[in-house]
């Protein structure tokens, strides 16, 4: 059954895929962003135009203060929780481990580590019936870097999706008594803005060789195997990474 959704980096790139999707699926949505707020009353908009409730919350998930804030204004705005995407994330700028700054590390650290245990902490407050709630889901994003090691590009962003991965596993035997699911999604390499971000402007086009299946991902295709794992057709998975990378493995 769909109900509220908590979308951590909601407005662009997989998390506004899967918010739109989730809302057509019969899911109310917070679309959490950064900085980029006309991105996330687009998704708000679109949710709203096909009948589900939304709300845009500006917030940045390296900061506790502010993940306090966006299940406290979700909650007040849309109803108790059933449903969180932990996704927002970011690469840092790619380079060989041994001319990364202390400053790439700690951002991506903060975001992708501290930020996504910070946000499944305050998950658990809420789904678990331990703490009066009805259960729910789940679903971190991991990536195929927490695999493949993001040898010499990115391997601070590759080793904190292996802190996602474990934090799947770790969580989901912790609260599998309590009604919620803990899974990952582990996406190869999808169209969106992130691979820029890392400085390489050709960077899918770099790496496509290495796609058995030829081409890159969408995150429509992402964001299905995370309704997936949100709706209870997954009702007996839980502690699962799922790998949508067109083979890339
Ligand atoms: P993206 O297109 O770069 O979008 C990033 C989203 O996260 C934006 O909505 C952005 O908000 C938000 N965001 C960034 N920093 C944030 C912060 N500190 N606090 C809150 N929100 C923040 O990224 P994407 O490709 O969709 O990636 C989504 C997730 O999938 C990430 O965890 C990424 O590691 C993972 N992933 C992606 C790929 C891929 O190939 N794309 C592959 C494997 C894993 P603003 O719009 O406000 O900036």
């Amino acid at each position: 059954m769909a109900g509220i959704l908590v979308v951590t980096g909601g407005s662009r790139g997989i998390g506004a895929a899967t918010s739109r999707m989730a809302a057509s699926r019969g899911w109310d949505v917070a679309v959490n962003y950064k900085g980029n707020e006309a991105a996330a009353e687009a998704v708000v908009a679109d949710i709203q135009a096909a009948g589900r409730r939304a709300i845009a919350i500006q917030g940045d998930m390296a900061v506790e203060a502010d993940i306090l804030r966006l299940f406290e204004e979700t909650t007040a705005a849309l109803g108790p929780i059933t449903g969180v995407v932990n996704n927002a994330g970011i690469t840092g700028a790619g380079s060989r481990l041994e001319d990364v700054s202390l400053d790439t590390i700690k951002s991506v650290i903060d975001l992708n580590v501290t930020g996504a245990l910070l946000v499944a902490r305050e998950a658990v407050k809420r789904l678990s019936t331990r703490h009066g709630g009805t259960g729910g889901g789940i679903v971190n994003l991991s990536s195929a870097a927490s695999r493949l090691g993001g040898t010499g590009e990115l391997i601070p962003y590759a080793a904190s999706k292996g802190a996602i991965d474990t934090l799947t596993i770790g969580l989901a035997k912790e609260v599998g008594g309590e009604g919620i699911r803990v899974n990952a999604v582990s996406p190869g390499l999808i169209d969106t803005d992130i691979h820029n971000s890392t400085g390489d402007m050709n960077r899918m086009n770099r790496l496509l060789p290495g796609v058995p299946m030829g081409r890159v991902g969408t995150a429509d295709e992402v964001a299905e195997a995370i309704l997936w794992l949100l709706s209870p057709a997954s009702g007996y998975v839980t502690g699962t990474i799922i790998q949508v990378t067109g083979g890339r493995l």
